[in-house]
């Protein structure tokens, strides 16, 4: 979609630091990494948020989670990690693409501010 950054980052129209990329999915770093492992988790079709996940779409979000958990055994994580997906403004989405943040390598308090 036009003018969606993350649309833009799946395309390699902006650059970024890619952990893993299939047919339904591409991940990448974080930018400003709230962990010190934080990737970000998109579908490669403009979903605009949780809201809108569907029965037509919500294999991208199952395939997201098969992605989440390659990685997390790829990057060692078996400390555990976090999955967290923001919809929209009491949420704190910033990007209007779907995406799914996955932090680790540090104790995450729980419940999150
Ligand atoms: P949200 O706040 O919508 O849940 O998450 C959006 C995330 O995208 C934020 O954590 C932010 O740091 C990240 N982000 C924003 N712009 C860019 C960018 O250009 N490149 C990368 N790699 N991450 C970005
Ligand atoms: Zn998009």
């Amino acid at each position: 979609m036009e003018d969606c950054l993350f649309c833009k980052i799946i395309d390699g129209e902006i650059p970024s630091k890619k952990v893993y990329e299939d047919e339904y999915v591409y991940a990448f770093l974080d930018i400003d990494p709230k962990a010190p492992f934080h990737a970000v988790f998109v579908p490669k079709k403009h979903i605009k948020s949780p809201a809108d996940i569907n029965a037509e779409n919500s294999l991208y979000v199952a395939k997201i989670y098969e992605a989440i958990s390659a990685v997390a055994k790829s990057e060692n994580l078996e400390n555990g990690f976090r999955v967290v997906a923001n919809c929209g403004k009491d949420g704190g989405q910033t990007v209007g693409h779907l995406h799914f943040h996955l932090l680790a390598r540090r104790y995450l308090q729980w419940p999150p501010g």
